[in-house]
This record gives C-alpha cells, structure tokens and sequence, in this order.
C-alpha cells in the first residue's frame, strides 16, 4: 500500500524532487476561492452565510454562537475531557510563557539608543479546523500563545456542524470557554477567513488571522495576505520517521498511521537505512491499519504519493533527506536519538526517541502543534507567541549624538542621489554640516 523509494547508492543533487510530496494544487484552490472571499467583501455577513449553507450543509441564523451555548458546551463537557484539556492548556501555558520577549535597548552611541519594542496585535481570528475531523486542540494551540502575547481581542471561529445544530463541535466550544474566549463564529473555509479579513455586520475585521485548516483555507490565507497578516501556511498535515535498526516497528507504524488519520491528504514518511526494519513496518501497517477506526482515510494517505518510505545508506544520508524534506514533525527513532535531532535543520518540530510520538505532540507535550507544511519549514516556524507580536523600533538620539552622525548621513544620501536627505538634518544644524 505504501510506495519506496530506494536512494541507496548516491543522493541525486535535487534531493527534494524525488522525495514524496502531495500535489497540493493551491492555485487551482485559489481560483476557487477568489469569488468566495469577493462575495464576503461586498455582501458580508449574508455571503458568510450563503457559503455556510453551500459547504456545511447549514443554514445559519447568526455567524456569531450564543453566550448561552459557549458555556452549556462547558456544563456537559465529561470530567475527563475537561480533565485533559486543562493539562493541554496548563503545559502549553508553561511553554509559551517563556516565548514572552523583553524590550532590548542598545546604546549605539553616547546619546543615542535604539529600542526594539515588542508591541501585540491588537485583534487575531484565529481558525479551528472542523471538516473531517474536529480539533478543540487547535483552539488550546492558537489561544495560548496569543493570550501570552498580550492579544487585546481574540475571535475563534470553527465550522458550523450539522449533528450540532449548527453550532461547531462541543468541545471547542467547550475549550474557548475554559480559556475565557467569548467570541466565537460557526464558520470555516475561506469564507472564515474573509469574514477575518474583510470583517462583516457580525464580526469586526482583524489584523491577523492565524491556525490549520485544508487547502481551501490555506489558499484563502495565501490569497487575503496582506489585507490580513497570517502565520505560515499549515495545511494537510506531514510526519517524517528518520530510523535505524534499533526502532521498534510496531511504534514506527503507529506513528505513521497516526497522523494518516488526519487527511486523506496527510503524508507519512518513513526515512531509515534498515531494509529488515522497512519490510517489519510495511507488514505493521497492513495488520494495523485494518484494525484501527479510519482504515479508509488512512489507506488512502498511506498509499497517496505524499507518503512512501524511503531507504538511504545511513543515518547521515537519511538526515540530509529529512532536512531536504523539511517535515512539519519529524521524529528521531534511531540510536542516540538527541545527539542525531541535533544535526537537523529543518523540521517544524522534532520529536526525539521513542517515548516522543507526534501524538503527544499533538496534544500534552506543551509544544504547539500548529506547524509549518508542504516544506514551509525550511523558511518558518511554528505558531508561538512571536507570531502575534510586532517588533517596533524605537530610535532616539540627542543632539550631539545627531551632529556626530551627520556627515556619514549626507555622504550616504548623495551617494544615492537623495539630497533632501541630507538636507533635513543639515536645517537641524545652522551652522553648517558638524564635522
Ligand atoms: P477545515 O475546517 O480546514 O475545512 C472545512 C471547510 O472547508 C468547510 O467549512 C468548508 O467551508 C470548506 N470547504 C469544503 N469543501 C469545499 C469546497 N469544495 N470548496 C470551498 N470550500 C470548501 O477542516 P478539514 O477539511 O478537516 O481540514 C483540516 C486540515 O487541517 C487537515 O488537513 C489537517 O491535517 C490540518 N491540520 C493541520 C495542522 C498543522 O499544524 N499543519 C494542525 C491540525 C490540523
């Protein structure tokens, strides 16, 4: 069912054209969505609604949920539910707390600082994914991190579900309510993002919309970028195995499926120098994936041409293919694990040895779980509190810091023929350029 491809012998130069990728076809998604975001720019609130009813199969009063169904959502959530995401949120919180930036001022010159300012957004949607699969985790991973930031206005939206009432899913309700979030939409897809950027009646636009979602949402935020800040696109989630001799099969297999179950469109690589341990995990697959809930959905990810496992000659080719790769979450399953997770460069997180499944990344490990896809990694990170802050440049010289800087400046400004450069800090000067 997986497909392999076998790189022993020499590396081919480009590395990355050979390595399994989905086809993520973006720009047809873009033209897709184009018309969906133009119709909310100009008709609002009643195009977010129209497209609710087209996609989501729901015909919707209001975009915005009721108070009221926010905390009902709390009152039934069970005990162990509302047990695991209040660890999810405490151990994120730990994690993203100390993400948090001090200004820096530097003394360039007597007289003369510059400070970097770390200023938060001032309002963020953030996106919950809720079409195949419903992500309450989602909320937990973009909330914390923007809260920590100091975020003054937060708005979650998820999409509305059908077997709901037209509410989203419970327990995201549920987990915005535990993280004090009040304002909450029954949207999704590209028209979640257009109500974000474009604002409507119901809801306020926002400075930046962050979080996961399936291509139509990522070709939204590829699209509306710029009316709108986003974080990086994380889209059709990835898992990356790089493993050696000594990995257990069955845990490599469980990975693997793992986070097949996510997306017909997921990606499961698996990267080791060890044939007997290729042969062990593709029978794993099979026996566990026919026993497992999603068999369809994984079997289709499994066998799509985004996952595949790869052999390599060893441990050092198999690391410059996971860094070519630039998985959203890698894991190192070889022997000594950190000493190898060290070399690595890209990845969006790394999960190191075998008690650090993706799975706990996913949830319980504090990290954040909205990552970098499609070999984003190799330019961006994950979401965390750096994302909902702007560094501000505050620059402040006196007078005699001024003068000494003066004659550089309008050498500079001539040398790039810009003289009325010059000449604003000249006319600070009455007597003249100060040498
Ligand atoms: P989703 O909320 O992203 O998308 C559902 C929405 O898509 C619907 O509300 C609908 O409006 C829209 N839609 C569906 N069909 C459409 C069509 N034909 N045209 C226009 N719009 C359409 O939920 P999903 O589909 O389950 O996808 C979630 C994705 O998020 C998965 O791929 C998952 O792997 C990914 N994910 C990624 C990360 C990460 O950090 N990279 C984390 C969690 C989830």
């Amino acid at each position: 069912m997986i497909s392999r491809i076998d790189l022993r012998g020499s590396l081919p130069g480009d590395l990355r054209s050979v390595l399994p990728r989905a086809e993520l076809d973006v720009e047809a998604a873009l033209e897709k969505v184009r018309p969906i975001c133009d119709d909310v720019r100009h008709r609002g609130a009643a195009a977010v609604r129209d497209y609710t009813e087209r996609f989501d199969g729901v015909a919707l009063a209001s975009a915005r949920v009721p108070a009221e169904a926010i905390g009902r959502a709390l009152d039934d959530l069970t005990p162990g539910v509302r047990d695991a995401l209040e660890e999810c949120i405490r151990r994120a919180r730990l994690v993203h707390r100390d993400q948090r930036r001090a200004d820096v001022t530097t003394q360039v010159v007597p007289g003369g600082t510059v400070t970097e300012r770390w200023v938060p957004v001032e309002r963020v949607g953030l996106y919950v994914p809720g079409g195949q699969a419903v992500y309450p985790s989602s909320v937990v991973m973009n909330v914390v991190p923007a809260q920590e930031a100091g975020v003054g206005s937060l708005a979650v939206t998820s999409p509305a579900q059908r077997e709901f009432g037209g509410l989203p899913h419970p327990v995201i309700l549920a987990a915005c309510a535990l993280l004090g979030v009040d304002e909450v939409y029954a949207v999704g897809g590209a028209q979640a993002i257009a109500m974000f950027a474009y604002g409507t009646e119901e809801c306020r636009p926002a400075d930046l919309v962050t979080g996961p979602g399936n291509i139509y949402v990522a070709a939204a935020k590829r699209l509306l970028k710029g009316v709108i800040g986003i974080d990086s696109e994380a889209g059709p989630t990835e898992i990356a195995i790089l493993a050696d001799a000594t990995a257990d099969p069955v845990l490599v297999a469980a990975d693997l499926i793992s986070q097949a179950e996510h997306d017909t469109l997921a990606a499961s690589v698996l990267v080791t120098d060890s044939t007997e341990l290729a042969d062990a995990v593709k029978r794993e697959l099979a026996d566990q994936v026919a026993r497992t809930k999603h068999t369809e959905r994984i079997t289709a990810a499994l066998a799509g041409r985004q996952s595949g496992i790869v052999l390599v000659d060893d441990v050092a080719a198999g690391l410059k293919v996971v860094d070519a790769y630039a998985a959203e979450h890698l894991e190192i399953q070889t022997a000594d694990a950190a000493a190898v997770a060290a070399r690595v460069r890209n990845a969006g997180a790394i999960f190191v040895g075998a008690h650090a499944p993706v799975s706990l990344g996913d949830y319980l490990a504090g990290s954040n779980h909205v990552l970098p896809t499609g070999g984003c990694a190799c330019h961006s990170g994950g979401l965390s509190v750096q994302t909902f802050l702007r560094g501000i440049h505050v620059v402040d010289y006196d007078e005699a810091a001024l003068a000494e800087a003066t004659r550089r400046v309008v050498t500079l400004a001539e040398a790039e023929d810009l003289p009325a450069h010059g000449a604003a800090l000249k006319a600070r000067f009455e007597w003249g350029i100060p040498e």
